[in-house]
C-alpha cells in the first residue's frame, strides 16, 4: 500500500525505534506512548483492520497473540500488560493497519471499561 503509514514504515521509508522483526511482523515503539511501555506489533502485508481479517489470516493473528507476551517480557513488563487492537470508527483507530497495542509499565494501567 503505496500511502499507508504503517507500509511506509514496514518498508523503512519513515523511522521507527523497531523492536522486534521477522518474516511476518514488525514491533516498533509507538510515537505517542500511552504509558512507559508502549509497542506497536503490526503485520508486513497490508491488512486495514481486524474487520478486514479472514479465514487465511488466522496463523497470522495467532503468532501476534503469541508474540504479545514475549515483547512485553522484552520491555520488561514482567507483572502484566494490556493489549489493544482499535478497529474502526467505532474503535478510534487512526491508522488503518492492523496493530496491536501493547502497553504496560511499573504501575497498574487505569481500567478502561467502566461498570455502573
Ligand atoms: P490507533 O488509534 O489507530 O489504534 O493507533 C494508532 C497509533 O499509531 C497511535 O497510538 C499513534 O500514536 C501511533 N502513530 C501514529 N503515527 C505514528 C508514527 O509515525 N510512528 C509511530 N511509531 N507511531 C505512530
Ligand atoms: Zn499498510
Amino acid at each position: 500500500m503505496e500511502d499507508c503509514l504503517f507500509c511506509k514504515i514496514i518498508r523503512g521509508e519513515i523511522p521507527a525505534t523497531k523492536i522486534h522483526e521477522d518474516e511476518d511482523t514488525l514491533a516498533f515503539l509507538d510515537i505517542h506512548p500511552a504509558a512507559p511501555v508502549h509497542l506497536l506489533l503490526v503485520p508486513k502485508q497490508h491488512i486495514g483492520s481486524l474487520s478486514e481479517v479472514d479465514a487465511s489470516h488466522q496463523p497470522l493473528l495467532g503468532k501476534m497473540l503469541w508474540l504479545a507476551p514475549r515483547l512485553a517480557a522484552s520491555q520488561g513488563c514482567t507483572d502484566g500488560f494490556r493489549t489493544i487492537i482499535n478497529t474502526g470508527r467505532v474503535g478510534g483507530q487512526e491508522v488503518f493497519h492492523l496493530h496491536l497495542h501493547i502497553i504496560g509499565g511499573k504501575d497498574r494501567l487505569p481500567a478502561m471499561i467502566h461498570h455502573d
